[in-house]
């Protein structure tokens, strides 16, 4: 999780999708709908091909089409993290 810290101000980073690489586990949400009940899954797939800001991804033969925005890495800091230890806003230079 050290990678994920600002060494400016120590607070935890948001990811930058223009880092994300082919090849690599991502993390992603679909929604399914069971009769009036909305289900939040988190899925796992492999990133296959970048076009612009839409990511190909892969998982279990099944191909998703993401926007960039809408995925994580599978080793991000949770989002109680940035909550608990505070978000860096710097924007600088990975
Ligand atoms: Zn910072």
């Amino acid at each position: 999780m050290k990678d994920w810290i600002c060494k400016k101000c120590r607070k935890y980073r948001r990811f930058n999708p223009e880092h994300l690489r082919l090849g690599q586990i991502i993390c992603f949400l679909v929604f399914e709908i069971e009769g009036v009940e909305i289900k939040k899954i988190i899925k796992e797939g492999v990133l296959l091909k970048r076009m612009n800001t839409i990511l190909m991804v892969l998982d279990h033969g099944k191909i998703f089409y993401l926007k960039e925005s809408d995925v994580y890495p599978i080793d991000a800091p949770a989002d109680f993290v940035y909550n608990m230890f505070g978000e860096c806003f710097c924007f600088s230079d990975y």
